[in-house]
């Protein structure tokens, strides 16, 4: 708990070169802190750093938490696969959700979203190395689904998301993240207005803001490793 404050602050220092060398603005990236696995009073050492906005992969889990810290003001984003059976869930305690990749899903979250709350804000994700196991939309749907999504009354659509595998070095990286903001610019110029692009973990933070990135999701450099139960 302890090295949080630190490790939050190196990692916004990283954010500051990488916006300086690609000639961007420092607001004009914003961290993602990814809390998963690590206990409330993780999530509460790195708010109480100044860092506001969490994210999260495992549902249960996460609710648990958001249930824990209510009394903060957090922002909390869901970057974890959503089944059917857990939009409910999603819909009642998120803020963001970054991993639609299906009409239906979306559909869901927009019926189960409460009146009371602000519509529930929406990346969709998109499969842009096209690995044949992973989620996201495959990029030729993306606009179709993004029109779809658009209409929600309950939604609303922000960006792409993507999770690109590991790439060889900061070119190879910032080929696929260019991808994903290519196809951002498209679906842009086709009549969408998003202003999110989310991209970059621990790993490529710098090759994503090179790229384009609005929001880096990092979990490891700044909580520590990851331990799962076995
Ligand atoms: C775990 C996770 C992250 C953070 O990964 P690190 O390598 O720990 O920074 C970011 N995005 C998603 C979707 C994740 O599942």
């Amino acid at each position: 708990m302890t090295m949080i404050p630190l490790q939050l602050g190196a990692v916004l220092a990283r954010i500051h070169a990488a916006c300086q060398a690609a000639g961007r603005a420092d607001d004009s990236v914003t961290l993602l802190a990814v809390s998963k696995t690590f206990p409330a009073e993780a999530v509460q050492a790195a708010f109480d750093a100044g860092q506001s906005a969490f994210g999260e992969n495992y549902i249960q889990e996460a609710v648990q938490k958001i249930t824990a810290l209510r009394h903060l003001p957090i922002q909390w984003h869901c970057i974890g696969p959503v089944q059917s059976n857990k939009t409910r869930l999603v819909a009642e305690h998120f803020d963001w959700v970054h991993t639609v990749d299906r009409l239906k899903i979306a559909q869901r979250l927009s019926e189960q979203r409460p009146k009371h709350l602000p519509p529930l804000q929406v990346c969709l994700q998109v499969n842009v190395d096209g690995g044949p196991t992973k989620s996201g939309v495959a990029p030729e749907d993306a606009l179709a689904l993004a029109q779809a999504v658009a209409q929600l009354p309950q939604l609303q659509l922000r960006g792409l998301m993507c999770i690109p595998e590991p790439a060889a070095n900061f070119v190879a990286e910032c080929a696929v993240f260019k991808r994903a903001r290519d196809l951002f610019y498209a679906l842009n110029a086709a009549g969408l207005s998003l202003d999110t692009l989310s991209m970059g973990m621990s790993a490529d933070l710098e090759a994503a803001i090179a790229s384009g990135s609005s929001m880096v999701r990092v979990g490891s450099a700044i909580f520590g490793s990851r331990h799962y139960p076995a």
